[in-house]
């Protein structure tokens, strides 16, 4: 197991509005998110970090063994990589973002569920 998901640092964590992955600025940085970097590309790219991450979530879960979690499952996010996730991120992705995914045939689902 890789542990270069887990975040290293307390401070300056911020999730991914994507998928929920927890990680500091500088991670996301260094290497992107590992589950959206494909379409987000935000390594290296601070602006994509502010846009498409979030400082602002609540709870945290670690996530050991995706497949055959059903907290993961609930969260939907059991296809996704090993990690620290939030269960809510409040913010919502740049409706530019939003489009490019949707070229691609991704569905954004707001990741922000303290309203419900
Ligand atoms: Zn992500």
């Amino acid at each position: 197991m890789s542990f270069d998901t887990i975040p290293k640092d307390l401070r300056g964590l911020r999730a991914c509005l994507v998928c929920s992955l927890v990680k500091t600025f500088d991670q996301f940085e260094y290497d992107g998110c590992d589950n959206c970097e494909e379409f987000l590309r935000m390594k290296n790219n601070k602006e994509m970090i502010y846009d498409c991450t979030s400082n602002n979530f609540d709870g945290l879960i670690a996530v050991t063994s995706p497949e055959d979690s059903w907290v993961c499952k609930w969260q939907r996010i059991n296809r996704f990589t090993k990690g620290i996730y939030a269960i809510s991120v409040a913010g919502r992705l740049p409706n530019g973002i939003i489009r490019e995914m949707k070229q691609k045939g991704l569905t954004y689902r707001p990741r922000d569920t303290s309203q419900r």
